[in-house]
Parts: structure tokens; C-alpha cells; sequence
């Protein structure tokens, strides 16, 4: 993520440290992994202040908003265009690098000029595959 530099709000402690914390972050984590995990050193952050500066910093594209759980958006500060490999169980989102050669027919895409894709693999991670095993 590139260093904080106008992302259209004020610079306060509480916004750094949410900055931080998603700088490099892989976990893909959602509005409230982020809140609980910088309220720790700043307990009187409120949600909203969170929620905000992810979407201040998603406008800017800074931050990618991940729609893969239902239950919660994400957010990925890798903005660099990837693929992700989701575990069903755990929820854990791991990150592909990797270029798949993957072309819409002709009559499918039409005059639509596809600039790029995002690939979304669904399984068991390894942890969670062995817990399945021993349950059966
Ligand atoms: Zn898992
Ligand atoms: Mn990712």
C-alpha cells in the first residue's frame, strides 16, 4: 500500500494505526478484525471511524473490498490484481499469484473490452481437511 498519502482524511493516531495494520496485512480481514485488532491500543476508537477511513481508502483505491464471504466484506490492501483460494470452513483467504489463461468466447464478450478477472477457488485448507477427516 502505498504510504498514506491523501487519502482525503485527516492523519489522526487512530487512522495510522488502522493504516498499519492493514499495510502488508494478508489476512483479508473484514471491518471488524480491524476494529478490534487496533482498539487495543486505542480503545476509544469507534467502529464508525474504521469504517470510514476503509472507505475513504477504497474510493482512492488503496484497499480492494472482497465480496467472497457473505457474511462480511473484506479488505485486501493488495490491490494488484490476484486470485484468491478460500477455505470454506475456517474462512481463511489465501492469495494467488498466477496468471490463469482464461478467454470469453467471442459471442459470450462481444465488444465488452475485458481488462482483467478475479478468480475465486473454494475448498478445504489443510487444517480444516484434517479436522473433516477425523470427524468422519
Ligand atoms: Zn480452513
Ligand atoms: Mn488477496
Amino acid at each position: 500500500m502505498q504510504k498514506y498519502k491523501d487519502i482525503g482524511l485527516k492523519l489522526t493516531p487512530q487512522r495510522l494505526a488502522i493504516l498499519d495494520f492493514l499495510d502488508g496485512n494478508m489476512d483479508h480481514p473484514s471491518a471488524d478484525d480491524i476494529y478490534k485488532a487496533v482498539s487495543v491500543r486505542y480503545p476509544t476508537m469507534s467502529f464508525a471511524t474504521v469504517y470510514n477511513t476503509l472507505d475513504s481508502l477504497r474510493e482512492k483505491g488503496y484497499i480492494t473490498e472482497l465480496t467472497i464471504d457473505p457474511a462480511k466484506k473484506r479488505f485486501d490492501p493488495c490491490t494488484k490484481m490476484h486470485h484468491h483460494l478460500i477455505c470454506t470452513s475456517c474462512k481463511r483467504v489465501h492469495d494467488i499469484h498466477a496468471d490463469f489463461l482464461l478467454e470469453l468466447p467471442e459471442q459470450v464478450k462481444g465488444d465488452f473490452r475485458v481488462t482483467g478477472n478475479h478468480i475465486e477457488f473454494y475448498g478445504l485448507c489443510p487444517t480444516c481437511d484434517k479436522g473433516h477427516e477425523r470427524r468422519i
